[in-house]
């Protein structure tokens, strides 16, 4: 491992505008972490990747890196690409149990993080670093959101989740697992009880429906419902999967790895959604994909399809008269979430878009002065690094915003 990493290191040609930076929606200093893991300076880089990413060794993991950085790299155009992800990988996962706890001055001042996603973590972690109080509400019990109840144990240790947990308590952050902000408790009362500032990450948790006959039957499921806890259901052995993005990839790999024998994966294009990587590995794991299919409606014995018509640009132009019944002893729907409206409801000011995402300014703040809000919840299911995009503008928003006061 030591070789190959030390190999990869040494193939970067230290470009003077790199293009791999250039690609990467946080702007990690590629080239100069690279050298300075060449110069055997893995902490110092640990250090820079986490203080500009403090979910680096998550990237590392789930981004996708042909897409960013890895896909950039000019050694690409014509051979191998430097595959930095790998480097990053190592340096942060090494880094992030030495992570010490800064002497800051305590700003005396406390903010509440609602959600405990990449967004809420990135947020917490950079406000209590700078000396502020910081209390996280998460509705369920384990911190992490997405990171934990989405993407599976096998593309994302949820040992890791625990190793972020620790470190959020070990920087001071506090913590009250299983609290829901917007029923009992309100934004309104955070405000009342002292907090000079909110930071909402609540991402988008609401399954879309199809809008078509059968989404209730006992064996039809949505895919994130799925995930959250796979052990829960009894899908049997042949699952139908409706939609071929990467909440379906997960959904395919994980039904197979939980006695699902014959997984298809059906879209009504000829376009997938999903990584291509993830698309290799769930036809590795044996997952089958149909195109040209559009779910009409559910019965008991499965999905019926209208077969769809296509140009010779491979548009979808109309469908055939005739149905086709598929037969599943499950069908899953994985067709996108979107948010709850919970906060929306109960905060009086607090704008939402038509999809009920948070409206907020160029400093990430909502409608309502002094609430924050970053991650999915605000411009809908997306990536890990972009919700750290956005919750990084957000904590420094908090931190103007609370010194204004
Ligand atoms: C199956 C799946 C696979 C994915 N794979 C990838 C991938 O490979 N790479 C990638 O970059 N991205 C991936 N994503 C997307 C990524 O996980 C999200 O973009 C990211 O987690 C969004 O972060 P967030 O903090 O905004 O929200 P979330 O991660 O959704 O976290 C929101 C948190 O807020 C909590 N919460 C919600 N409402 C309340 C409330 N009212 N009070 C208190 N707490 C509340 C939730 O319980 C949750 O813990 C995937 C998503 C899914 C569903
Ligand atoms: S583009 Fe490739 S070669 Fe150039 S600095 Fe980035 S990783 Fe190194």
């Amino acid at each position: 491992m030591a070789i190959y990493l030390t190999k990869e290191a040494n193939r970067c040609l230290n470009c003077k505008k790199p293009m791999c930076k250039a690609a990467c929606p946080v702007a990690t200093e590629i080239p100069e972490i690279i050298q300075m893991f060449k110069a055997g300076e893995t902490k110092q880089a640990g250090a820079k990747l986490f203080e500009n990413n403090p979910m680096s060794v998550v990237c590392a993991l789930v981004c996708n890196h042909e897409a960013q950085c890895t896909g950039h790299c000019v050694l690409g155009r014509k051979g191998e690409p430097v595959r930095f992800y790998e480097i990053e990988r190592y340096l942060s996962n090494t880094y992030l149990d030495r992570i010490k706890v800064p002497e800051v001055e305590k700003k005396h001042k406390s903010v509440a993080v609602i959600g405990s996603g990449p967004a809420g973590i990135t947020a917490a972690i950079i406000l209590v670093m700078h000396g502020y109080d910081v209390t996280m509400f998460e509705e369920r019990c384990y911190i992490g959101g997405m990171l934990h109840y989405g993407i599976p144990d096998f593309r994302l240790p949820k040992s890791i989740l625990q190793r972020y947990q620790d470190l959020l308590v070990k920087l001071g952050v506090k913590i009250r697992p299983n609290t829901v902000i917007g029923t009992a408790l309100k934004i309104e009362t955070l405000f009342a009880d002292g907090y000079s500032a909110v930071f909402v990450g609540t991402g988008v948790w609401r399954p879309k429906t199809l809008g078509i006959r059968g989404e209730s039957l006992a064996n039809v499921h949505f895919g994130i419902s799925y995930l959250t806890n796979p052990s829960a259901f009894q899908l049997g052995k042949k699952v139908a999967i409706i939609g071929m993005g990467n909440v379906a990839m997960d959904v395919a790999r994980t039904a197979m790895r939980h006695g699902a024998e014959e997984v298809t994966m059906y879209a009504r294009s000829k376009r997938i959604a999903a990584s291509s990587e993830e698309v290799e590995y769930a036809q590795l794991d044996g997952a089958e994909l149909v195109f040209g299919r559009a779910v009409d409606h559910i019965t008991p014995e499965g999905p019926v399809f209208k077969l769809s018509i296509f140009d010779e640009d491979n548009r979808v132009i109309g469908y055939e008269e005739e149905m086709e019944q598929v037969y599943a002893d499950a069908t899953i729907i994985a067709a996108s979430q979107g948010p709850k409206d919970k906060l929306l409801l109960t905060t009086e000011g607090l704008e939402g878009s038509e999809r009920g995402l948070l409206v907020v300014d160029e400093h990430m703040m909502t409608t309502v002065p002094g609430v924050f809000a970053a991650g999915d919840v605000v411009h809908g299911s997306k990536t890990v690094v972009d919700a750290v995009r956005e919750a990084k503008i957000a904590a420094q928003g908090i931190m103007n915003y609370i010194e204004s006061l």
